[in-house]
């Protein structure tokens, strides 16, 4: 399981450590090959070094864009030779193996951080490097892969005693490709703010003629009277054409109200004009995150929320740890998504805020500091609510030649003490605040709504499902591993035991829904044949 190192290939553009690795692998005996002004330093340093273009037969060319990638480079890296037809075919093309590989990859991040030119990013995108990487580690039983100068020392202290072990191959090589993946994410990201977007924004321009058409059907204001609650007469006054409705063939514009209610009257300090999706999905994060006394942060997406959380009460930057939280529900839907957060964005929420890519970020308020790295980045928008912000206490949705008004599903006051408890046992306090947390969670996902929660926050969302069981389904699978042990809340009661199932299944310790299920006994019975705590609430929290 040990590999002794004959043959070692550095290309690094991190160069600490260099000299004193190169220093301890000559004094070992071990054949160097090396790339560009990697050769350069440890040639400067008076060591031996054979420069890979020696070993390919080829120069390193287009501006350094192909150095490494060769056969006679990778065929050394990759050949298993714990197989003889390898290590023949190795023999017949002449092609010495490698058994240690020390790279780190073009500083693409620091570059794209500098504000350098997207030409000069683009440059740092290194395609050799990874390649290298991925190679070696690939096959760890044969090599070991360095992309830490961290790991030097370890790796020298090694090869003296006379090689690798395959243990601190394999850790090298998880290392590695952690090191690839994450490289790799960074360019996605970078393409995404930079080339991505521009080309959805140059995609999206209305045309003049269908905005003139749109103006002389709906003018600058809206009026509307009703006799009900009391009389209500709702004036609104166009501030905004949008650049278009939720797709790019619709006209739309934006209209205030009276009165200074609500995400409309927010106000934008940085970024690109709100579209129209923006503005529904502000609204919908607001709605979620100020349902909470505590300082709590909700993300949504296409108007659900992928995650709300409530700041861990340790924490000392408490609207940070809610961000984090709520993030950590379900990572891979935050992206580009609307962040709410109910208290001032501190610098530490800035800084991870920053490195994901975000549409809109509202909030009450946002620390100087957090504010200019916020801005820096010239796509996210932000955008300040008022100190006393305050939702319309009225809901209208148009509905095809007519109007739908209600008054809006508020919850100001929770009071869990009314709650019965429908199967299994009182629960401790922190699962009540668990199921308390839930309960007001799930109020912000569109129904069919299905949250599972755990320490004040949620860890698996299903919204949007025609059918109960689905939603518990998606749940469960969001949460995977976490869904055992958290609680769930359910907007409305389960018509009938299956949906509940699939959450007892996943092993949900305590639930709290509605009841008023027709069915209820058994809905009860499988709760209680579980073992589970399941309380009803008396109120149903449809959000459609
Ligand atoms: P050098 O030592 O040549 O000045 O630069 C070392 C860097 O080149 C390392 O970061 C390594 O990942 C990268 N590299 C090695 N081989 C290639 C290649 O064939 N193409 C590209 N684009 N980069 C490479």
């Amino acid at each position: 399981d040990v590999v002794p190192v004959q043959r070692a290939l550095i290309s690094v553009s991190d160069k600490t450590g260099l000299v004193e690795l190169a220093a301890a692998l000559a004094a070992t005996g071990v054949e160097i090959v090396s790339t560009g002004s990697t050769a350069a330093a440890i040639r400067a340093a008076g060591h031996d070094v054979t420069d890979v273009s020696a070993v390919t037969g080829f120069p390193e060319s287009l501006d350094g864009r192909v150095k490494t990638l060769h056969p006679g480079v990778h065929a050394g890296i990759l050949a298993d030779l714990r197989l003889e037809a390898h290590e023949a075919q190795l023999d017949d093309l002449g092609i010495a193996a490698f058994q240690l590989v020390v790279v780190n990859l073009y500083p693409f991040v620091e570059t794209a951080l500098s504000g350098a030119a997207p030409a000069d990013v683009i440059e740092q995108i290194d395609i050799g490097g990874p390649a290298l990487v991925r190679a070696a580690a690939k096959n760890h039983a044969n090599v070991a892969i360095v992309v830490d100068p961290d790991d030097y020392d370890e790796v020298v202290a090694a090869i003296q005693t006379g090689g690798t072990p395959l243990t601190l191959r394999q850790k090298l090589a998880s290392l590695a490709f952690e090191h690839t993946a994450g490289y790799d994410l960074s360019v996605s990201a970078w393409f995404t703010e930079n080339v991505y977007d521009q080309w959805q924004d140059d995609a999206a321009a209305l045309d003049e003629d269908i905005l003139e058409e749109f103006d002389a059907v709906i003018g600058d204001t809206l009026s509307v009277e009703m006799p009900f609650p009391e009389t209500l007469v709702i004036e609104a006054t166009r501030s905004a054409v949008l650049r278009y409705g939720e797709n790019s063939h619709q006209a739309a514009a934006l209209y205030l109200g009276e009165g200074g209610e609500g995400i409309a009257q927010a106000v934008q300090l940085h970024g690109k004009e709100m579209s129209y999706n923006n503005y529904v999905d502000a609204d919908a994060a607001v709605r979620a995150a100020y349902d909470f006394a505590e300082p709590a942060v909700a993300i949504i997406k296409h108007a659900n929320p992928c995650g709300i959380a409530i700041a861990n009460p340790k924490a000392p930057d408490a609207i940070a740890s809610a961000h984090h939280r709520a993030h950590d529900c379900d990572p891979i839907s935050a992206f580009g998504g609307v962040i709410a957060a109910n208290r001032p964005v501190t610098l530490g929420m800035a800084e991870t805020v920053s490195q994901i890519f975000t549409e809109v970020l509202v909030a009450p308020g946002f620390e100087p500091a957090a504010f200019e790295l916020l801005s820096a980045k010239k796509n996210i928008r932000l955008l300040e609510l008022p100190a006393d912000y305050h939702r319309s206490s009225l809901e209208l949705r148009q509905i095809s030649g007519g109007l739908l008004v209600q008054e809006s599903d508020t919850f100001d006051n929770l009071d869990s003490s009314t709650w019965t408890l429908a199967a299994g046992d009182e629960v401790d306090a922190a699962t009540r605040a668990d199921l308390e947390f839930a309960w007001k969670a799930c109020r912000s996902v569109k129904s069919n709504a299905i949250l599972l929660a755990r320490g004040g926050a949620s860890v698996g969302v299903g919204m949007g499902q025609v059918n109960r069981v689905d939603s518990c389904h998606l749940a469960v699978l969001r949460a995977g591993d976490r869904a055992a042990g958290s609680v769930a809340a359910s907007d409305a009661f389960f018509p009938f035991a299956d949906g509940l199932q699939v959450l007892l299944d996943a092993g949900v310790t305590a639930v709290v829904q509605p009841g008023g299920s027709v069915r209820d006994a058994e809905v009860i019975r499988a709760a209680a044949d579980a073992g589970v705590t399941m309380y009803f609430t008396g109120e149903r929290h449809f959000f459609h």
